[in-house]
């Protein structure tokens, strides 16, 4: 069916959740790069709205927003029966020990460390999505 196979060669969705324009930027070239479709959201409540309203296939959270923290939009997410299968991974500057405790705490399915090393990012955008290209 023609449905189907164009529900294959879907691209799948990411939605970056950044409110620093520059990592947003990178983010989104390096996943459109790879075959990724692209949301964006700078502030959680957007986020939200975006992810129940689009249904994502991974969310990444940065943890400093704007309004309400990631760790807040990745609570409310996991608790929301629309929301709570869509991966999130958290991206967050702080190095501290007990952060990566935190964002698990939260519902975060993962956690990765900014700078990020482009190589180890991917490998764990794949490792969700089961790689960009699917055959
Ligand atoms: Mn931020």
């Amino acid at each position: 069916m023609l449905g189907d196979e164009s529900a294959r060669s879907a691209p799948k969705r990411i939605l970056i959740v950044e409110d620093n324009d520059l990592n947003m930027r990178l983010l989104n070239d390096v996943l459109e790069a790879h075959g990724y479709a692209i949301l964006k959201a700078s502030h959680g409540e957007v986020a939200l709205d975006l992810a129940r309203r689009c249904h994502p296939d991974l969310i990444l959270m940065d943890i400093q927003l704007p309004d309400i923290s990631g760790l807040e939009a990745t609570r409310r997410l996991k608790h929301d029966a629309a929301t709570r299968d869509i991966p999130v991974i958290a991206v967050t500057a702080f190095a501290m020990s007990g952060d990566e405790r935190r964002t698990r705490d939260s519902g975060c399915d993962a956690y990765i460390a900014k700078p990020i090393m482009l190589r180890e990012f991917l490998a764990m955008v794949e490792k969700f999505l089961g790689g960009p290209v699917e055959c």
